[in-house]
């Protein structure tokens, strides 16, 4: 099929052929930081290697209100959102072929292009990709660059003949589903990144959707002690979550000293700590004082500063520490991800405190999860039909 008009019903995923009236999507533009504003898109005309996703909802992460406050905007109008999951609406007969799917699936689509043949691309690592990279990611692409519907704030997002779409399991609802992105994350930060180990003791720092994910996956790969960290009134119901996913201990660096408690609580020092906390500049010191001897730090996501109070290079030195950065996530981290959000091991995770909006209220939400206003949900995600 060459055109949007072969679109199938599927039973039980509820999606509705295109009519051929149906020309244009609603979308969510960031024109500028802090102006959110929707438009309507043309919608492409889909040949035999792209498609179209019917998107039921998108996640969302701290990239999403960095976006919005500017301390991520890439200086052009764009459509956000880079956690997607739809029903595959349309799809030409090569791609449909390259990716596995057909239409009425629900899938969730990989935030980065990939050209599939380059080393970075066959071992997963779509961010390196030498004929992509980062120009071209989801959620982060110029509306100007056709058809601008590069983003899951839209009812519609084209899925170019570079995407990665993967397959989510029979019954899974699309909006738990969404943890696929920062659930791959957990997995590869805490876990495939560190190399974390049966019996290891491992620190979170930050208790956001990215921590708890950390905490399930690091406790799934064996780690023997896992102790998150949170800062204030507004963390206590996360890290009550936390305690949920099997961390042993929870502790609140407003009111007691992180490394006292791993001390008195896990009776050493860190194997691995994973920072994945926001606007918490001194999280860094304290990661390298949470480190054992010879352990590892990842720093995971970005932070939009330079301050590190309380950051002493010389105890990376001394302690002969592993610093390591984490950008994205893997293909195959994804994939592993989808799997463990349908197995019963996730279900603290799935039932985390949510809000759902539609386009209409997506601003407010991501306001919220700035910090600005009500306290956040611990999961945010956006139903563009809602
Ligand atoms: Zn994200
Ligand atoms: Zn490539």
């Amino acid at each position: 099929m060459t055109d949007r008009q072969g679109a199938v019903t599927v039973a039980g995923v509820g999606v509705e052929p295109l009519s051929e009236t149906v020309t244009s999507a609603r979308a969510l533009v960031l024109e500028q930081p802090r102006y959110l504003v929707e438009h309507r898109l043309a919608l492409p005309d889909i040949g035999d290697d792209d498609g179209l996703l019917r998107v039921e909802a998108c996640g969302l992460c701290g990239t999403d209100h960095e976006q919005y406050t500017g301390e991520l905007f890439g200086g052009f109008p764009f459509v956000p959102g880079h956690e997607s999951v739809g029903v595959i609406e349309a799809v030409g007969d090569r791609a449909a072929e390259r990716w596995g799917v057909q239409p009425g699936e629900r899938v969730a689509l990989a935030v980065f292009q990939s050209c599939r043949a380059c080393g970075p691309c066959q071992r997963g690592d779509f961010r390196a990709c030498r004929a992509h990279g980062l120009t071209d990611m989801y959620g982060f692409r110029p509306i100007d660059t056709t058809p601008g519907l590069w983003g899951g704030y839209a009812q519609y997002q084209y899925l170019a003949p570079d995407s990665t779409v993967m397959a989510v399991p029979q019954g899974l609802d699309p909006v738990v589903a969404t943890l696929f992105n920062p659930l791959g994350a957990g997995i590869r930060w805490g876990v495939t990144v560190p190399g974390t180990s049966p019996g290891d003791v491992v620190v979170v720092l930050g208790p956001g959707i990215r921590g708890l994910s950390v905490t399930l996956a690091a406790k799934r790969a064996g780690a023997g002690f896992v102790l998150v960290t949170g800062r204030g009134a507004r963390d206590q119901q996360r890290l009550a979550v936390a305690k949920r996913l099997g961390a042993d201990a929870v502790v609140d660096v407003e009111h007691d000293d992180p490394v006292q408690t791993l001390r008195s609580s896990a009776g050493r020092l860190a194997d691995v700590v994973v920072d994945v906390t926001a606007r918490a500049p001194s999280a860094l010191g304290q990661a390298v004082a949470l480190a054992r001897r010879g352990g590892t730090v990842v720093l995971a996501g970005t932070r939009g500063s330079t301050d590190t109070p309380g950051f002493a290079p010389d105890m990376v030195v001394f302690k002969e520490l592993r610093l390591l950065g984490a950008l994205g996530v893997d293909v195959g981290d994804y994939r592993a991800a989808l799997d463990l959000l349908a197995s019963p091991d996730a279900a603290p995770l799935i039932d985390v405190p949510r809000r759902v909006v539609g386009l209409g209220d997506a601003e407010e939400l991501i306001t919220t999860m700035a910090g600005e206003g009500d306290a956040p949900p611990v999961h945010g995600v956006i139903e563009p039909w809602r």
